[in-house]
C-alpha cells in the first residue's frame, strides 16, 4: 500500500514544499525563504506540527473544522461509501442516495421554505453557481434586464472568477481583471475603523440605507438579488451595530430582489445556532453553504435555494453543474457531521453554554493596551489591534501589527489568524470551557509579547 508518511526531516520537506507547491495568498518566494509550517496530525482542537509542537487551533482550520479533529466515524463512513459507491454523477437522469439523503437533511434544518439543494465542491463553486442561478431565475420570470448583484466592500465569497468578483477585496480584484460585469459593492457596517463621530446605533442604519439607495440609483427593475455575509469572517469578523440587519430586513422587504446569505462560515452552529440568519433573524432566499457542513473532512458546498426560486427555475434548463456536484463521499461524510453536531447537542451547547461563556473571556481582552475593541458572535471572535484605543487610531502601516501578535501566537501554542490589524478567532465548536481558558491565557500572552515587539520597533 502505498500510504503517505512524514518520514522526512521538517527541512527536507521544506524544501521539497517550495521547489514543487503553490500555496494560495502566498508570496511562494518569501515562504521558501522561511519554510513552511508542516502540520502532521490533529486531534480535537490540537494541532501537531512535524517537529512535534502543539497549537490550540483558536480558528478551526479555516473556519471549518467544527466538529474538531479526528473523528474516526466520518472516516468510517466515508470508507464504506468508497466502498459502495465511491463516484457517480447526478447531471443526466440520475441520483444516489447519499445526496438525496443529505438534501433532505438541509432543508430539514434550513429555515424557512429553503427546501432545495443545488450541490458544489465548495463555497467559492457555489457562489458562482448562486450568480447564475438568480440572473436564470429572473429571465425565466420574463426579467432578463434583473442582473445586477449588490455586494459589500470587504466581503468574501470565495476566489474564482465570479466569486471573488462577488466579494469586497480590492487587492484581490486587481489580479486578473475584477470584479466582472453586473456586480456592485457598498460600504461595509464596520463601525470601529469607519463609524467617524456616529454612534454605532446610527451608523448601522446609515450603512444599511446604502442599499436602498444603491437599488434605487440603479433601478429595482435591473437588480436581481443583495448577497452578504450574516457576520463578515475574511473581512476581520466585523460584527455589525444591532440596527444593522433590522433595517436591511426592512429594506428587502420592500423591493423585489433577491437575498443570498453566504452562511459558509456562519453556518453549522458558528454563531450558536444552525445557521448565521437564525441569530441574526434574516429570511435568505437562496443561503451559500460549504465548510462546516463537513467540517471540512471533505470538500462540499452547495447552495439552499427557497421553494419559490426553485419552482420559478423549474421549467428552465440551467446549463450549469459541476463534476463532483453532490459527490456521494463527500455527502455521506456530510450527513454524518451533522448527525453529530445534533446528537452530541454540539450546537446547542455552543448557544447556551460555552458560546456566552468565551463571550465574557473575549470582553476582557479589550482591557489590553493593544486592543481597540473585542467583538464576539458565537464562535466567532477579533480585536482591533490599535497604537491609540481612544481615538480608534490604526496603526500607519497595516498589517505589521497583526503580523507580530501572529507570530507571538505561534510561539505561545495558538493559532489565531490576522487580517491586517484584526486577530480573528473562530475556534471548533467542540472547544470546552478549560480550553476557552487556556486560549484567552494564550492570548493575553501573545498580545503582551507583540506589544513589547511593537514598542521595541517604535510602532507604539
Ligand atoms: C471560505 C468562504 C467562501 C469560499 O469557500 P471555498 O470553499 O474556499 O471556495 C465563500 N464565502 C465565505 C463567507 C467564506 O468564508
Amino acid at each position: 500500500m502505498n500510504k503517505i508518511t512524514n518520514h522526512l526531516p521538517t527541512a527536507e520537506l521544506q524544501a521539497l514544499d517550495a521547489a514543487h507547491h503553490m500555496h494560495p495568498f502566498t508570496a511562494n518566494a518569501e515562504l521558501a525563504a522561511k519554510g513552511a509550517r508542516v502540520i502532521k496530525s490533529a486531534s480535537g482542537v490540537w494541532l501537531t506540527d512535524s517537529d512535534g509542537n502543539r497549537y490550540l487551533d483558536a480558528m478551526a482550520g479555516l473556519w471549518c473544522v467544527n466538529l474538531g479533529y479526528g473523528r474516526h466515524e466520518l472516516a468510517e463512513v466515508a470508507a464504506a461509501q468508497m466502498r459502495e459507491l465511491p463516484y457517480y454523477n447526478t447531471f443526466f437522469q440520475t441520483t444516489h442516495v447519499p445526496a438525496i439523503a443529505l438534501a433532505e437533511r438541509l432543508a430539514e434544518l434550513a429555515p424557512g421554505d429553503l427546501n432545495h439543494v443545488f450541490f458544489a465542491a465548495g463555497g467559492s463553486e457555489a457562489n458562482d453557481t448562486n450568480i447564475r442561478l438568480v440572473r436564470t431565475y429572473w429571465a425565466a420570470q420574463g426579467k432578463p434586464e434583473k442582473q445586477v448583484i449588490i455586494s459589500r466592500k470587504n466581503a468574501y465569497h470565495g476566489s474564482s472568477m465570479g466569486s471573488a468578483s462577488l466579494g469586497g477585496m480590492t487587492y484581490m480584484h486587481e489580479q486578473g481583471a475584477m470584479p466582472i460585469p453586473g456586480i456592485v459593492h457598498i460600504d461595509q457596517p464596520h463601525w470601529w475603523a469607519e463609524g467617524g463621530d456616529m454612534s454605532p446605533e446610527e451608523f448601522g442604519i446609515a450603512r444599511a440605507r446604502q442599499l436602498a439607495e444603491k437599488i434605487d440609483e440603479i433601478g429595482e427593475d435591473k437588480v436581481a438579488a443583495f448577497i452578504a455575509e450574516p457576520i463578515q469572517g475574511a473581512g476581520g469578523v466585523i460584527v455589525p451595530p444591532d440596527s444593522y440587519w433590522p433595517e436591511v430586513k426592512r429594506i428587502l422587504a420592500e423591493r423585489d430582489i433577491l437575498f443570498i446569505a453566504d452562511e459558509v462560515i456562519c453556518g453549522f452552529g458558528r454563531t450558536g445556532n444552525w445557521f448565521g440568519s437564525q441569530t441574526l433573524d434574516l429570511q435568505p432566499d437562496i443561503m451559500t453553504i460549504a465548510k462546516g457542513l463537513s467540517s471540512g473532512y471533505q470538500p462540499i458546498g452547495g447552495s439552499i435555494v427557497s421553494d419559490r426560486v426553485a419552482e420559478g427555475l423549474s421549467r428552465t434548463e440551467f446549463n450549469h453543474g459541476y463534476t463532483y456536484s453532490g459527490h456521494p463521499v463527500a455527502s455521506a461524510v456530510a450527513l454524518e457531521n451533522l448527525r453529530i453536531l445534533d446528537e452530541e447537542g454540539i450546537v446547542e451547547r455552543v448557544g447556551t453554554d460555552t458560546a456566552p461563556y468565551l463571550a465574557e473571556r473575549w470582553a476582557t481582552l479589550a482591557e489590553h493596551p493593544l486592543v481597540g475593541e473585542a467583538r464576539i458572535c458565537g464562535m466567532m471572535g477579533s480585536l482591533a489591534l490599535t497604537p491609540d484605543k481612544a481615538a480608534r487610531a490604526p496603526f500607519a502601516k497595516v498589517g505589521e501589527a497583526g503580523m507580530a501578535v501572529r507570530e507571538a501566537c505561534f510561539a505561545n501554542g495558538l493559532v489565531m489568524r490576522a487580517v491586517g490589524d484584526r486577530m480573528i478567532i473562530s475556534p471548533p465548536l467542540i472547544i470546552s470551557r478549560d480550553e476557552i481558558d487556556l486560549l484567552i491565557a494564550r492570548a493575553t500572552m501573545a498580545l503582551d509579547d507583540g506589544q513589547a515587539e511593537l514598542s521595541r520597533r517604535g510602532m507604539l
